[in-house]
Parts: C-alpha cells; structure tokens; sequence
C-alpha cells in the first residue's frame, strides 16, 4: 500500500461521526490527523439510514478541504461472521455487506472487521463459517474498490483471529483471497502473545505475520498501549506510553519502512474535547520526529 514517496507512515485515530459522517474529517484535522478511523453508522445500531448523494459529496468535498489523506472504516460490533447460528449469521453478512457498500460510496478504501467469534461451536467450525462469511460478502459485492481488512484480535472470549496461524488458515480458505487485507492492532497483538516490547520479539512478530500472512497484506495499524499485562487475552486500550507497551514499540513502527504510507490509527480515548487521543497524537509526532536524537 505504500505510495513509494512517503517517508513515514500516516497517524491519525479514530473520530465520531456525530452529526454525519463529514463531520468525522473535520475532528480528525481539529487534532492533527494525517489519517482517520470511522465507523460508516452507529457502531452499536444494526440498520441505519442509507447516505444521501448530498452526504457523501459532503463528506468528498470535506475530505478534500481538510487534506485527511486516508479514511479507513471500522466494522459494528453487533456483527459476527463466525456466528454458529444461520439467523444471527446472515444478519451479520448483510450488515457487512451494507457496511462495505457505504464504504465504497465514500471512496473508503479499507473496511476493517473483527473475524468473528465461534462462540461454543470450537475453533475449526468458526474458522470455516468466518471464511464462508466472507465469500458470502466478495460475491455480492463484486468488483468493489473497498477490501476487507482483518482486524488481529485478543482472542477475549470466543473471538477468533488472535494469531498470524490462524489468519492465515482464513486467508486460505476465502475464495477470492486476493481481495482480503490484515490490520495490526498492538494491544490486540500484544494481548494475544505477541511481545513487542523488545526489537527481538518486534522482529519475531512480523517474521511470523510475513510466513503466515504476508507483510505486503497489511493495510492499517491501530496503534493502542495496552492497560492489561503481557498475554492476558483482554481487549483493554490504554493511552500511548501509559500501559504494558510503553513508547518503544511505537518507536519502532512508525520508523520501519515495511510500513511507511500505511494508515496508523489510535483507538485510545479521546476524553473531553478530544484532548487525551489528541495528547497521543502528540506523542507519536514526537516520536515520529525524534528518531535522529535517539540512539534506538
Ligand atoms: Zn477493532
Ligand atoms: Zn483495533
């Protein structure tokens, strides 16, 4: 996804869409985004209203105006391609299927989803029914633009896609495969057992994603520190610097350049007036900028 003459990858965060999904762009550029994270409707909501032709030019012209170079979309939370269950399965793909359409009307490139979880049904059905899930969405949404991009989970509970493996088993059971993308998440990651905290386990871990997945597959980071200890399994976001990760991590992505002209967006808390996520930005342009001082 680099475009070659970028010498650093893009930062952002997530922003809400209150008011409108043009209302996102202006908050990402009111903190200094290079890149933002939406969700294309009400993250908790299973049907929403579809945009309207003056909605999306909105929200193009404002995309525009405020120079945000990539706006990448996240998947509701309501929906598991891995349910065992046909109802709650079905309604998942075409909430998917509905999401992927409003990312491509926007000209979104990426739409970034949870695999979904088993959810008692074991690992290998899950896996399975996520792949054929997938398939579902591909085939009615042929020729799309926007590519799904599979978000690393903590593997909390049932959710599945919480190791390079096991991405890479969905990767290969998708039919048109081509189409599919990974997003890193480094609380996901390091939640699940992947120790970035030293350069050694840093390397091991995209050793891995490369063997299993493919480095070239990656599509967006979600940069979060993580509240929880080394391996927990919890899904629990913490600002940048303040958890188990601490800086060095970041360090090391934003300067790696496998990853430079890829999104990189925060998924901390934005606080009041934006003013924490806003402080996180902060501190990854100072990392971004001070990689002649350090010795690292
Ligand atoms: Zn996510
Ligand atoms: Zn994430």
């Amino acid at each position: 996804m680099a475009s070659g003459n970028q010498e650093r990858p893009l930062i952002g965060a997530h922003v809400s869409i209150a008011g409108g999904v043009s209302q996102a762009l202006a908050r990402g550029r009111q903190i200094g985004c290079d890149c933002i994270q939406i969700f294309t409707k009400s993250s908790r909501q299973w049907a929403a209203k579809p945009y309207s032709g003056e909605e999306i030019e909105a929200f193009k012209s404002a995309q525009a105006e405020t120079g945000i170079r990539m706006v990448v979309a996240h998947d509701s939370y309501l929906l598991n391609l891995g349910a065992p269950g046909e109802k709650l399965r079905k309604r998942s793909v075409e909430g998917f299927i509905d999401e992927l359409e409003r990312c491509e009307m926007l000209g979104v490139p990426f739409l970034i989803a949870h695999p979904g979880a088993h959810v008692g049904s074991g690992e290998e059905a899950g896996l399975k029914t996520i792949a054929h899930s997938l398939d579902e969405a591909h085939k009615s949404c042929a020729g799309f633009k926007t590519r799904v991009a599979l978000e690393i989970t903590a593997g909390q509970g049932s959710n599945l896609g919480y190791s390079f493996e096991q991405m890479g088993r969905i990767f290969g059971a998708v039919r048109e495969n081509e189409r599919l993308r990974l997003c890193f998440d480094t609380e996901h990651a390091f939640a699940a057992g992947y120790d970035l905290r030293s350069s050694e386990g840093y390397e091991r871990t995209f050793a891995e994603l490369d063997q299993q997945v493919g480095i070239k597959r990656v599509a967006a980071f979600h940069l979060n520190d993580s509240l929880k200890p080394f391996h927990s399994r919890v899904d629990r976001h913490q600002h940048i610097g303040k958890g188990h990760l601490g800086v060095e991590p970041f360090d090391r992505l934003l300067h790696d350049p496998r990853f430079f002209g890829i999104p990189m967006c925060l998924e901390t808390e934005p606080g009041p007036d934006m003013k924490d996520i806003a402080e996180d930005l902060a501190t990854l342009r100072k990392l971004l900028g001070s990689q002649d001082d350090t010795k690292d």
